[in-house]
């Protein structure tokens, strides 16, 4: 896949579908970097810094940070070196004036997405998936308790000098987890409509290994980019 223009890629789907191990994998291959809107508020909770804290009282309840936030914080992100050739954007836009908001930011440097893979799963299966999912505080890897395993103490696959600090998110509790699901069909599922208007969706069967995925994310990438 080559082009001089940037390229953004959309990832879509359920929380739990994969858009996050997918987009890791897809940012070695194609040199794109990863932008992880939850990522970025979970690093800024972290940090404790003000955005942090706002976005904290959202993500307890599984609810959305509000878009004009969001989007301010995504366009700084796309601002910095590391995107001028692009992103794969993991977990944004979220809703259709992010979408909006998003094809505006990119408009304006005359610039668009140039494909939404749809990573689709169903319901029972993400509640398996998040409530085994364990994330990486430091290198931001994605494991399964069952379906990905994470690294013996003391080690970091992505060759990390520091070592693997694994957790799980407070929000993959199967509670909270209901209603990310429900708020993503509410305010996020609306995209599939708006991005399949624009030519732009590719439906992906996330419901394989997490190989047979990324093949199959790999062979749509390259009939869109050829
Ligand atoms: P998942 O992929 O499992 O849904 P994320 O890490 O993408 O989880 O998001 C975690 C939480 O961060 C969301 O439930 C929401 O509160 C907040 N968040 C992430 N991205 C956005 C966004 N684009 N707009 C609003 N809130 C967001
Ligand atoms: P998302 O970013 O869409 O919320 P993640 O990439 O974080 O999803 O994946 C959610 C959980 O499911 C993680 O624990 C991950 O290891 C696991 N997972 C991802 N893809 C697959 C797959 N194809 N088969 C089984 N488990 C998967």
């Amino acid at each position: 896949m080559e082009s001089n223009s940037p390229i953004f890629i959309v990832m879509l789907g359920v929380p739990g579908a994969g858009k996050g191990t997918q987009a890791q994998r897809l940012e070695e291959k194609l040199g794109l970097k990863q932008v992880s809107t939850g990522d970025i508020f979970r690093d800024n909770l972290r940090n404790q810094t003000p955005l942090g804290q706002l976005a904290k009282s959202y993500m307890d309840k599984g609810e959305l940070v509000p878009d004009d936030v969001t989007i301010r914080m995504v366009e700084e992100r796309l601002s910095r070196p590391d995107c001028a050739k692009g992103a794969i954007m993991d977990g944004f836009p979220r809703t259709l004036a992010q979408a909006d908001a998003f094809d505006k930011m990119l408009r304006g440097k005359g610039q668009k997405v140039a494909l939404v893979p749809l990573i689709g799963v169903t319901d029972d299966e993400v509640m398996d998936r998040l409530t085994g999912r364990r994330v990486c505080r430091r290198c931001q890897g994605v494991f399964h308790l069952m379906f990905n395993p994470p690294p013996p103490a003391g080690e970091c696959p992505q060759g990390d000098k520091s070592l693997c600090d694994i957790y799980q998110r407070d929000d993959d509790k199967p509670e909270t987890v209901r209603n990310r699901l429900f708020v993503y069909y509410k305010q996020t599922a609306p995209l599939i409509g708006y991005y399949f208007a624009h030519g732009l969706l590719a439906e992906i069967n996330g419901a394989q290994a997490i190989d047979k995925v990324t093949s199959d994310l790999w062979d749509v990438l390259d009939k869109a980019m050829a």
